[in-house]
Parts: C-alpha cells; sequence; structure tokens
C-alpha cells in the first residue's frame, strides 16, 4: 500500500511585471512497503513547515531513504541537507549540478507502484514522478508549475523548449487523476 502526503504547498508570487519574485516549490512524501521517497525539498524558507509536517506524520528525515528531484532549481533542491541518510537521485544530465546527486533510471518504476517519468521541457532534464495508490498521482515539479498551466493547457513560462513543455503538460494530465504541481496546491483532473 502506497502512502503520499504533501509536506509542503508550493506557491509562486510574480510583481506587476510579471517577474517571479518568490517561489518555493512544493514537497511531498511517498511511503511503500520498502522506500520512504521525498520529491523535491523546496527551501530553507519551508523547512519549518516540513518539520511540523513529519512530525504529524509521524515520521523522521532520517528514516527518509530516497529523494527524487524533478529538476536543478535552487527552489526545488533546498533542504536536500534534512535527509542524511538518503541518496539524491534526478535526471543524469542535471545530476552535475547538484552535490552528491546520482542519476535516476528514467521512465522505470524505482519501486512497485512509483515510475519516473521524463517530461522535459522546462529544462531538459525535467522529470516527474507517477504514483499509483489510491488512486493515480502525479508530482509534476515544474513541467507543471501551476493549476493555470493545466487549466489552459499552457507550457510553463520558463522553459527551453517550449512544444516538449506542451507535450509534456499533456503527458502528465492523460494519465493523473490528480496532480501536485511545483507551485500551487493539488488540484484534481476532471474527465
Ligand atoms: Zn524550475
Amino acid at each position: 500500500m502506497i502512502k503520499l502526503d504533501v509536506l509542503a504547498i508550493g506557491s509562486l508570487q510574480r510583481d506587476e511585471k510579471g517577474n517571479v519574485f518568490d517561489a518555493h516549490s512544493s514537497s511531498v512524501l511517498i511511503r511503500t512497503d520498502e522506500r520512504m521517497i521525498v520529491v523535491d525539498t523546496s527551501t530553507p524558507y519551508m523547512k519549518p513547515a516540513i518539520k511540523t509536517s513529519f512530525k504529524q506524520i509521524g515520521v523522521f528525515p532520517k528514516d527518509v531513504d530516497t529523494v527524487v528531484l524533478t529538476h536543478f532549481h535552487f527552489d526545488h533542491v533546498g533542504n536536500n541537507d534534512m535527509f542524511e541518510n538518503a541518496d539524491i537521485l534526478m535526471h543524469p544530465d542535471e545530476c552535475g549540478v547538484i552535490d552528491g546527486a546520482k542519476p535516476l533510471d528514467i521512465d522505470r518504476e524505482i519501486v512497485p507502484g512509483v515510475k519516473i517519468v521524463h517530461t522535459p521541457g522546462h529544462t531538459k532534464g525535467s522529470i516527474s514522478v507517477f504514483v499509483k495508490a489510491d488512486q493515480k498521482y502525479v508530482i509534476a515539479g515544474d513541467a507543471i508549475p501551476k493549476y493555470s498551466n493545466y487549466k489552459k493547457m499552457v507550457p510553463p513560462a520558463i522553459n527551453t523548449d517550449e512544444e516538449l513543455a506542451l507535450e509534456s503538460v499533456k503527458i502528465i494530465t492523460k494519465y493523473a487523476d490528480a496532480i501536485i504541481p511545483g507551485h500551487d496546491p493539488p488540484f484534481l483532473v476532471s474527465r
């Protein structure tokens, strides 16, 4: 039985000109029979919130054995140091950017029910985590940063390849019953 908990809800604020001035990513805990996985570690600003979530759930950061990073941007990787016993895994193309990170097997399950899917476009090495729990979840990172990207079917404003980015939005939406975006609360996909 896979359990999924949102440790921190991502947020993003823009000024009047539309420039981002404050960004903190979502952080998610996945518990399976074999593994304790955190997807994205957000920013140091969110550390107290993440610690509170661990207390409420009743597990400890030291018990996390795997940290999966959706991509290398600073607002997704800021609390890696909380997880002293974890392997830090990400797309092979982006490993070099983050201290101690190791390459993920792409488009494979890391444990039954938890699959890493390459969803490029925001960055070249962006990945999403597809989870089959009580329903089908996708932890999308910035492949789908905001609810509005899903609602309007538009790629993330920050991207390295707009076409690929839109394709990734579609791949995620097709699979998911619920999406945990990089910088918004989780939401349900309507069919
Ligand atoms: Zn990003």
